[in-house]
């Protein structure tokens, strides 16, 4: 991958950002056809990162940090994290289950 990585101030942008049409500014259902106009027409498009590359996969990490420390100081009880790795035959047999319910039940097999 020969992109270039480039800073706004000290966070690092996506280099295969890309701008998409703001659905806030978009007829729809929501706004019964009648979008609102934008006080600049440069609110029009917003930019978004790729989602695959090595600043994105970065952001997405920082994001779940904090998302797991503010839980962890908000649930003052002990708190687990788990991630798990399912095969196929064990994800197809998740969809269409009660997530919760599930996750109980692998909450008792582990005993925590
Ligand atoms: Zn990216």
């Amino acid at each position: 991958m020969g992109a270039l990585l480039f800073k706004i101030g000290k966070v690092m942008a996506c280099p295969y950002r890309k701008e998409i049409k703001n659905k806030r500014y978009v007829p729809n259902n929501e706004n019964k056809g009648v979008a609102p106009e934008p006080i600049d027409e440069r609110q029009r498009l917003v930019g978004v990162g790729c989602g695959k590359c090595a600043v994105c996969k970065r952001k997405e990490v920082a994001s779940w940090r904090v998302r797991l420390q503010m839980e962890l100081e908000y649930n003052k009880r002990k708190v687990h994290f788990v991630t798990m790795t399912l095969n196929d035959e064990a994800y197809m047999e998740l969809i269409g289950r009660d997530l919760v319910r599930v996750c109980r039940k692998y909450k008792r097999q582990l005993s925590i």
